[in-house]
């Protein structure tokens, strides 16, 4: 019987997406009704009728009105510029549906491999990844997502879906176990970077935080200083509002007089504001504080990520040359903790039939660029530049851009040449780990990278000097599925 329906209802995710459409709109409005119920409260009820017109008290009520409306201007205007954010939070471009399509019908015929997650660090199609042991059937109704064959991208077979070059021309980037960027299956587009794809929305966005139904979208990248500044002028707004409630309210009953049902929810919803908008904006000024989104504080400290590393001819370690049929599956195994799990070099070769065989467009000749693909330690954090350094980077460089919901964050400017996000101090003890350099030039390097243009010609002449100009990978040790990617 149920193998017989007509027409399959809406999934669960297009009902999510629904209701977050339809709460995108009724949240913001029920939030300024309330917010207009309180302003009538204070003004009219208190300020007015009850210390100006009854108590005959006018400087006591034209104070609490002149101060209720300079601590609601910040909150209203940090709250309407943070709606002006929400249609652009800091959204990737959704690559072309086809861009993953593999050209070349496998040999072997895999298995379809099914993933829960929307979105999914690259996957190896080879039929002994644990992912699809443990993976369920997508519900048909759900967007299609688009798996990368990464054995046969690596081995040349395949060509990569385009955009890896804005990986590659950075010194260090974000990758799958690999050293392949971040595979998003449901925007068919590389992830860069800190990106995470909203189910909410259907879309990677740039340093997600999380979809916030009382601004109906989601803050990310472009609009989390402005969430912060919004939260927390509510924060102090609603603790205003609470005080002179508190005060009135007690007045009243210590003169016998009757309290208005008005005057009870005033001092309720002021005390519930407090505590909601005031606990969010400490969460978030927490996590600014770490450089960390709430997405990337689930699991922190168990997360690891790979990164990979620009290896030049100042490094000790060198790429050991390994052949493509070492390449291991992503499940891996947790026996090596060590950060070192091999090398890979963009471009990315691809065999000539295999290129004759794609419909992309060709690729421009780089000069190859090898990278060292390095495990991070458990709850590693690579931007962390320090408690002060993080809050600047989101909330602004000058002290007046943290109180005023003007400007976007420094984070917002991708002009770096090293990397996308500036790195902290753990990415030079990581190389040092993994045997790339010296402890002697901790902390030296990263900020001797942080030049904003660059020369790719010495790269290329310090991977010429390894004689590795043709191997894609070497040494790659599978891993487990990339957790940063799971949450
Ligand atoms: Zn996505």
């Amino acid at each position: 019987m149920s193998q017989c329906q007509p027409r399959p209802q809406n999934s669960p995710l297009e009902n999510r997406q629904a209701a977050n459409r339809s709460t995108a709109i009724a949240v913001p409005a029920l939030l300024i009704g309330i917010v207009g119920y309180v302003t009538w409260i204070v003004v009219v009820l208190i300020a007015v009728n009850y210390l100006i017109k009854h108590q005959n008290r006018h400087g006591a009520g034209i104070g609490i009105i002149v101060l209720y409306f300079i601590f609601l201007f910040p909150m209203a205007s940090s709250y309407l510029r943070l709606l002006m954010t929400i249609p652009h939070p800091g959204y990737i471009e959704k690559g072309s549906p086809t861009a993953a399509t593999p050209v070349k019908p496998a040999k072997e015929a895999p298995p379809q491999h099914n993933i829960q997650a929307s979105c999914t660090s690259t996957t190896v199609q080879d039929g002994t990844n644990e992912t699809t042991k443990k993976s369920r059937p997508t519900a048909p109704q759900e967007p299609p997502v688009t798996l990368l064959d990464t054995k046969a991208i690596l081995s040349g077979e395949l060509p990569p879906p385009p955009g890896t070059e804005q990986f590659y021309s950075k010194d260090v980037f974000a990758c799958d176990q690999n050293g392949l960027p971040i595979w998003c299956g449901t925007c068919n587009n590389w992830k860069p970077d800190r990106s995470h794809h909203g189910s909410d929305v259907g879309r990677c966005v740039l340093k997600m935080d999380h979809f916030c139904p009382w601004v109906g979208g989601v803050v990310g990248e472009r609009n989390f200083n402005f969430f912060i500044q919004f939260c927390s002028y509510a924060g102090i707004y609603a603790l205003f509002v609470m005080i002179v409630m508190a005060v009135f309210v007690a007045e009243a009953r210590s003169r016998g007089n009757a309290l208005g049902g008005n005057w009870i929810a005033g001092l309720t919803l002021g005390a519930v504001f407090t505590l909601f908008a005031g606990g969010m904006a400490m969460t978030s000024i927490g996590l600014a504080l770490k450089n960390l989104t709430t997405i990337d504080n689930i699991g922190h400290q168990r997360r690891v990520m790979h990164i990979a590393v620009l290896v030049d001819s100042t490094q000790q370690r060198q790429p050991r040359p390994m052949s493509i049929d070492q390449l291991k599956p992503s499940h891996g195994t947790e026996d090596n903790e060590e950060p070192w799990q091999g090398t890979i070099t963009y471009p990315l070769s691809v065999l000539p039939d295999a290129s004759s065989e794609t419909t992309l467009p060709p690729r421009t000749s780089s000069p190859p660029r090898t990278f060292a693909i390095l495990r991070t330690h458990p709850g590693m954090n690579p931007w962390n530049l320090g408690a002060f350094r993080n809050f600047k980077s989101i909330m602004g460089d000058r002290w007046y851009d943290w109180f005023l919901p003007l400007r976007h964050s420094p984070c917002c400017k991708h002009d770096r040449g090293d990397s996308m996000y500036e790195l902290g101090p753990d990415v030079d003890r990581l190389k040092v780990d993994a045997g790339l350099s010296s402890s002697r030039s901790r902390g030296g390097s990263s900020r001797r990278k942080h030049r904003k243009h660059r020369h790719h010609r010495e790269d290329s002449e310090d991977v010429d000097i390894m004689g590795s100009t043709l191997a894609n990978v070497n040494g790659v040790t599978g891993r487990e599925q990339d957790s940063f990617d799971s949450v």
